[in-house]
This record gives C-alpha cells, sequence and structure tokens, in this order.
C-alpha cells in the first residue's frame, strides 16, 4: 500500500525523547516544552506560543480568549474539517458557515462581504445577524490544505465589523501570505501537530499570538487557571491543555527537519502538477495570489473522483475525499449557510488527495501517476 500521507522520523526525536525518558521530565513540566515554544515562535515570527494537547484545543482556547460565548455566531469555511466548528460548539456557540472559492478552496471572502451588508447590522461595538439578533463574534478563517484566504481583504472586512481573527492554521505550519507565516496575521492562530500533519508530534497544537495579555490568559487557562504555585486556588474553568514534555521533546526534533520536509514536499507537489498537466480531467488547486504553500496533501479536484478512488484503492494506492461540508452534519445542518452556488459540495464530490508522505519513493509516485493516467485514458 502506497500510503497518503504518513509522519516522518528520522531526526532527533529519538535522542531528545531518551533524553526525556533519562532524566524523568515525560510530563508536563520541563524544558521541552519551553524550548518548543520558544522554536515555534522564531520560526513563526509570533511573539508568543502556548503549547497545546492538540490543535483541536488550541482552536477551543482562541474562542475563550476572543470572548466567544453561548449563542454567539463565529464565520467559518463550510468546507474544513469538523474539529473547527466542533471547537465553536464547545463554547455554546454556532458555527456561521460561509461558501468557498472553486480555485483556491478558501473562504470566499466578496461574498461575505456581500451577505454581512444584508444580513447583518453593526451598532459600533457588536455585529448581530438581523434576523436571528444574535451576535456574531469571531471569524476562523482556515488555511485549507496549507494554501490561504485572501488575508488582507479579510482582515480589511474583520476590522470594519470588529470581528475577532482567529486563523485555523492547523494545516498551515510553513506556509506565509505575503511573507507573514500563517496563523500570525489575526488576533489569534492555532497550529495542529497531529500525526497526518507536515510534522507531528503524534498528537499536540499550539496557540500563536502577537498579543501580551491574550498569551498569559492562554497560558493560564490551559493550564488548569491555577494562581498559587502552592495552594489549589483557582479563579476561573481552567482547562488541561498543555503539551507534556516528552511529546515537546519530539517536536523540537521534528521542526528541525521542516526546511526539508517543505523542499520534499515542493518536489512531490511539481512532479504531480507537470504529469497531470496533460490530463483534461484534473485540475489542481490555485493558489491564492500572494500566498507561498506549504503543500501539506497534494488534492486534486478530477472528473469521477470516487471512481478514480476504488481504482487507486484496487491498486493499492490511499487517496482521500475532501471533507464532508459542514452545512450537511447532522450537528450543523440547520444552522444559517452563505451560499450561491454551493461550491463547498461540488469540491466534496470532485477532490481527492494523493499519496504525498515527505519520504515518498521517486518509484511509488510514478506508479501513483501511472495509474491515474491510465484511469482517464
Ligand atoms: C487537523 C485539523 C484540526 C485539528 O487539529 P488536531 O490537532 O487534530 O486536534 C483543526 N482544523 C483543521 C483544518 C485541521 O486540519
Amino acid at each position: 500500500m502506497i500510503p497518503l500521507s504518513v509522519p516522518s522520523i528520522r531526526g532527533n526525536e529519538w535522542k531528545y525523547v531518551k533524553e526525556c525518558l533519562d532524566t524523568e521530565w515525560v510530563s508536563s513540566v520541563g524544558s521541552y516544552v519551553d524550548l518548543f515554544e520558544e522554536k515555534i515562535a522564531e520560526y513563526t515570527g509570533a511573539r508568543f506560543a502556548i503549547s497545546t494537547v492538540n490543535g483541536t484545543a488550541a482552536l477551543h482556547t482562541a474562542l475563550i480568549l476572543a470572548g466567544v460565548e453561548r449563542d454567539d455566531f463565529v464565520i467559518i469555511p463550510n468546507l474544513t474539517f469538523a474539529a473547527t466548528a466542533n471547537a465553536i460548539r464547545y463554547q455554546g456557540a454556532d458555527p456561521l458557515m460561509c461558501d468557498v472559492l472553486p480555485g483556491t478552496w478558501q473562504l470566499d471572502v466578496d461574498l461575505l462581504e456581500r451577505w454581512l451588508e444584508s444580513h447583518t447590522h453593526y451598532d459600533g461595538t457588536v455585529l448581530r445577524h438581523s434576523e436571528s439578533g444574535r451576535r456574531i463574534q469571531a471569524i476562523m478563517p482556515v488555511h485549507v490544505l496549507g494554501n490561504m484566504a485572501d488575508m488582507d481583504q479579510l482582515m480589511t472586512l474583520a476590522k470594519r465589523v470588529e470581528l475577532t481573527v482567529i486563523e485555523d492554521a492547523a494545516e498551515g505550519l510553513g506556509s506565509y501570505y505575503k511573507g507573514r507565516h500563517a496563523g500570525t496575521i489575526g488576533e489569534l492562530g492555532a497550529l495542529s501537530f497531529n500525526g497526518n500533519k507536515i510534522m507531528t508530534t503524534g498528537g499536540g497544537g499550539m496557540l500563536l499570538t502577537n498579543d501580551e495579555a491574550l498569551a498569559a490568559r492562554a497560558r493560564h487557562i490551559t493550564r488548569q487557571a491555577k494562581t498559587d504555585p502552592l495552594e489549589y486556588d483557582h479563579d476561573e474553568v481552567g482547562y488541561n491543555y498543555r503539551m507534556v514534555n516528552v511529546l515537546a521533546a519530539m517536536g523540537v526534533a521534528q521542526l528541525e527537519m521542516m526546511e526539508t520536509f517543505l523542499h520534499e514536499k515542493q518536489h512531490i507537489a511539481n512532479i504531480y502538477t507537470d504529469a497531470f498537466k496533460e490530463v483534461s480531467s484534473i485540475f489542481p488547486q490555485q493558489k491564492t495570489d500572494g500566498v507561498k504553500a506549504n503543500n501539506w496533501l497534494y488534492t486534486i479536484m478530477c472528473h469521477q473522483s470516487r471512481d478514480l478512488m476504488k481504482h487507486l484503492a484496487l491498486n493499492k494506492i490511499q487517496t482521500r475525499p475532501l471533507w464532508r461540508p459542514m452545512n450537511q452534519l447532522p450537528m450543523y445542518k440547520d444552522l444559517p449557510y452563505i451560499s450561491e452556488k454551493d461550491i463547498s459540495r461540488q469540491l466534496n464530490d470532485s477532490c481527492l488527495s494523493i499519496p504525498c508522505s515527505t519520504n515518498l519513493k521517486p518509484e511509488d509516485q510514478q506508479e501513483v501517476i501511472r495509474q491515474i493516467q491510465q484511469f482517464y485514458r
């Protein structure tokens, strides 16, 4: 089986993890957590980085910091992984889903802007959904597959109606918009180090911000909101969201490999893009102007995607469709969905991610290409 995208452990992971085990600093106190946070801050250019147990926890924490409360709405792209919407529900709020663009597969900011003009009112402090009267408190662009939305346009719009911008940059480590790293453009950003992401700690996440007060509060609530080093005093409901030292050790080692991973991902993407130029049934994802993408998961829009998926599976090649859009999931189907042409549904029907592990062998990649070309012949 040629897998879709698997971790690559070939740096200092063993060495750093062994050091944790040898010194018995395995849990939530230890030097690697601080070091990993420092290294991520340095890598992304964020002033502050706060580690979490996973990307979903980082998103949830960001929503708390953004003041999202029960019955609020938070705007998200309809095409995303369920964790984006679920994190909003953890706060008792609801996602307000907006369709995406057909070429870049990112939030359609023009469409959103038009909808906001006709369906909401802003009284100078609060943006409200006119029909329900509910507050719209934040917007969460998702950097789908490491590409990004038009962030200049999005930030301008958000500023005008005072929406806090939380970037779901779970897939965006190593991606840049006009020189700024994914997750550092809005007030808050969340990264993920889940097993399928460009680098991994097995499971893990990181909250990014340039705001010192937000960073301090993030640290506080992800570490049980304890106010005294000895006495068990807590000043609010806290969460046990901190990353543990063994996993941070792995993170430090994986981060050392990021330049290599990015280079390998780019190389794999180039070969696929070249090979599929001649295939009229395949359309690669277009990059938003100003984006330097990490090429995390190579995904094609194609004719007969599910038949192609079966053909490749029969030939021991693993692929994956793009997510079921949020407006089709039972938990969210009755909520507002901003859309004219339901591009999300079309993309879910026609997109397929194909093998692109950083350690993908050239002969395996050629086999994937050969099988896809054969399917369309
Ligand atoms: C992976 C992912 C998450 C969740 O991250 P975890 O670390 O798995 O909790 C959230 N949003 C998107 C878009 C993702 O791809």
